[in-house]
């Protein structure tokens, strides 16, 4: 039996996505189809849109579904169940096998290089992944909750929870307030951080860093200097790496989230890092997915990480809609609801 999705194309980059059907085989051994419900528009698709077109791929990474049929040797899911889909990882490289999957040896090939983007390709009804690819949820929990904690929610609250990992009491600077600097400033407060300071341009995402568990929000202007305990950088560019470095007491530590996808060279003054400050890059927070979704669902369960504050629902033919509003900044989690 074949499976006939919709997906939606990019014939140009930069240029408008293209709805079109698609005919999919059977999943092989170690694959699941999954029927997606709601798929988030996350900062990597712009970027990835605007590169040069990569044959046969389909963009998505923030797939949330249901299983509609597994390969012969999948066990950890069956038809039916409610799935979660994250970041493609091999299983077989040492860092994979030492549980550091977001920097698998393959990463680059199997997430952002190859057909499957991100091993999902999520811009489409149906999609076949791979069966690490998927983490089966709870079925009482909103679609449009879920598609967003594959990769913008698991990166923000990733650096905070599984990087940074803040004492009680400490402080912690979140630069640029999109869906993963909101999440960052929602895992500092989970966390139990003392002073959380909310740093962005745009009042309406600062009024909302306040609600979401931030104790301070400051335009770029006034951000802190020489007093954090920790900082994240959800932007990339030199100046707001440097300010996020300069934001730091010693021995503070920096974890540098903006992904540009081009060079990206950063001038920084060493003397900033000789009182025990250190910068240092996350693929997806770190984020092991199987461990890391549940941790993560448990506690929106207990009102401490409402994702859905970030989404504004469109339905999967807007999707150029949805990919302006994502662009423009005027929406901070597009999902689109299929
Ligand atoms: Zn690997
Ligand atoms: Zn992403």
């Amino acid at each position: 039996m074949t499976y006939v999705a919709t997906v939606a194309d990019l014939r140009e980059p930069g240029g408008p996505f293209e709805l079109r059907t698609r005919d999919l085989a059977e999943p092989g051994p170690d694959e699941v189809l999954v029927r997606l419900v709601a798929t988030g528009v996350c900062h990597t698709d712009l970027v990835a849109a605007d590169r040069p077109v990569v044959p046969g791929q389909i963009l998505g990474h923030e797939g949330a579904g249901v299983v509609e049929a597994v390969g012969a040797e999948v066990g950890a899911v069956e038809p039916g169940d409610h799935v979660v889909l994250s970041y493609a990882w091999c299983g077989e490289c040492a860092n994979c096998a030492r549980g550091r999957m977001a920097y698998c040896a393959r990463f680059l090939e199997l997430n952002y290089v190859g057909e499957r983007f991100f091993g999902q390709s999520s811009f489409a009804t149906f999609t076949l992944t791979s069966e690490r690819n998927v983490i089966r949820v709870a079925k009482d929990l909103p679609f449009e909750f879920l598609a967003p904690l594959g990769c913008g929610v698991q990166t923000g609250a990733g650096a905070v929870l599984n990087v940074l990992k803040p004492r009680k009491g400490s402080s912690l600077a979140v630069f640029a307030l999109g869906a993963v600097g909101l999440s960052a400033v929602m895992a500092a407060h989970i966390a139990g951080c003392d002073r959380i300071v909310a740093i962005d341009p745009n009042p309406e995402r600062r009024a909302l860093a306040l609600e979401l568990g931030a104790t301070e929000a400051v335009e770029p202007a006034d951000a802190p200097r020489g007093t954090m305990d920790h900082s994240v950088e959800c932007v990339g560019s030199p100046d707001v790496v440097k300010a996020a470095v300069s934001a730091l007491a010693g021995p503070g530590e920096c974890v540098t989230l903006g992904f540009t996808g081009r060079r990206n060279p950063v001038e920084l003054d060493q003397r900033a890092l000789m009182n025990g400050r250190s910068i240092r890059g996350s693929i997806e927070g770190d984020g092991i997915p199987q461990r890391f979704i549940p941790e993560l669902i448990k506690y929106h369960r207990q009102g401490r990480l409402p994702v859905e504050r970030l989404v504004r629902t469109y339905a999967f033919a807007d999707i150029n809609e949805a990919i302006a509003a994502a662009r423009q900044g005027a929406v901070v989690k597009p999902v689109l609801v299929f």
